[in-house]
């Protein structure tokens, strides 16, 4: 009921998911849940196993894994927690961005440090006057002989302070989105600096900050792509990313699934467990069927993207379900769990905070509206 894969997949895609849910399971066991925290070493982790790697092809030391075997790992990461799966998306993201738009060999050894899982990615382009509308951006990038000028302030991003390399986008001009240029800034670089750790709702396993820019000094070399390519390369990310986010939706969907039954079947009352009631048995099977249906929606929206389709369609309506489930889901979970599921001692709580965020990063669930019924529209 739970599994990501099915038994129509090949044997490797299963072996796959077994493999990173045995990893993340052990991991997560090991701290208690109050004590989630992000740690370095769980990217070290992920890394030996290969999953930092999973979206770069093997001549940058990758594993160059499909959009389904990514979603699959993502999937079972999330599963048992969801902050690594949530950094690890998008540093993944940020590999792909990198190693599809540099145009020769220029940053081969930095793609192959992110592969082993030696630095970390993140990717800043959200600002305090551009969230949803990304176009809006103020930080300037100014051409100053040999090197460029970066001013401005990122909010919200994830791994920031922690992440070693971030894909930066700036205005190198006033032509709006045809201004925007992405540059690849690594966190030793003059005139970074980060802000603290945000507190936030949940996940916090995935710290966000802000990242300052002050006459931040970066080689030509740093620009990715050419100037002006920079919201094209956002826009580029942004449907791998979508399929990754439905994958840790349904990941998190998962888990919360599994302690609502398990709940359910120990929790007595009325002389008998609360599952032999007909008003729980049928608030369990909707969450199985809104999660089912997550996952078919996730592994279609995968499946398209390795065959190449220029659709935003299945990834948006992916992200927007299954983001939507989890938080339904998680809901229905504390729901289950009744004073319990309210109090922090049990996990369920928890869960449902985590969902929210789900619903807000990688393009509102409002925006993914906006992108499916454009495509029904047009
Ligand atoms: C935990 C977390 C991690 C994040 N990580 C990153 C990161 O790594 N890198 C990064 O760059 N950013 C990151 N973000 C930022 C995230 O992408 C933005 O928060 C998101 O895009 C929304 O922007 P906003 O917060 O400015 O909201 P706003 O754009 O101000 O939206 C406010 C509300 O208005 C709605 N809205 C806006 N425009 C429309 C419209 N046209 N039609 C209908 N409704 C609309 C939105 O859906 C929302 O409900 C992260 C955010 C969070 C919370």
């Amino acid at each position: 009921m739970n599994s990501f894969t099915s038994p129509l997949d090949s044997s490797e895609l299963r072996e796959l998911g077994s493999v990173v849910a045995k990893y993340a399971q052990e991991r997560a066991s090991r701290h208690a849940d109050d004590e989630i925290e992000y740690r370095r070493a769980d990217f070290e982790d992920m890394a030996k196993l290969g999953l930092s790697g999973m979206s770069l092809p093997e001549k940058f030391g990758g594993t160059d894994f499909d959009a389904l075997s990514i979603a699959t790992a993502l999937f079972e990461i999330s599963r048992a927690e969801m902050g690594p799966a949530i950094y690890l998306s998008v540093h993944l993201m940020v590999c792909k961005l990198i190693s599809s738009w540099i145009e020769d060999e220029t940053h081969l050894a930095l793609l192959q440090d992110m592969a082993a899982g030696k630095k970390l990615g993140a990717f800043a382009l959200t600002e305090a006057s551009a969230g949803s509308d990304a176009s809006a951006l103020k930080t300037s990038a100014i051409s100053q002989g040999d090197a460029y000028l970066l001013n401005g302030e990122k909010i919200y991003i994830t791994s920031s302070g922690q992440a070693d390399v971030y894909l930066v986008f700036a205005r190198t001009s006033d032509e709006g989105k045809r201004g925007i240029s992405a540059f690849i800034v690594p966190a030793t670089s003059e005139g970074i600096s980060f802000g603290a750790k945000e507190g936030k709702m949940g996940c916090e396993g995935s710290p966000i900050a802000s990242v300052l820019f002050e006459n931040c000094r970066v080689p030509q070399s740093a620009m990715l792509g050419k100037a002006g390519d920079g919201y094209k390369i956002a826009l580029s990310g942004l449907n791998g990313g979508r399929v990754n986010i439905a994958a840790a939706a349904c990941g998190v969907s998962a888990h919360a699934l599994e302690l609502a039954t398990s709940y359910a079947q120990e929790r007595k009352q009325f002389g008998k467990p609360i599952s032999d009631f007909q008003g729980l048995q049928f608030m369990l099977a909707d969450m199985a069927i809104r999660l089912r249906a997550s996952i078919e929606l996730t592994r279609n929206a995968a499946a398209l993207l390795d065959h190449g389709t220029s659709s935003n369609g299945p990834a948006s309506i992916a992200k927007c379900f299954a983001t939507d489930s989890a938080m339904a889901i998680t809901t229905d979970a504390v729901q289950i769990f009744g004073g319990a599921g309210y109090l922090r001692d049990y996990p369920v709580e928890g869960l449902m905070r985590d969902a929210k965020m789900l619903q807000i990063v990688e393009g509102t669930n409002q925006i993914q509206r906006l992108v499916i019924s454009r495509e029904l529209l047009k």
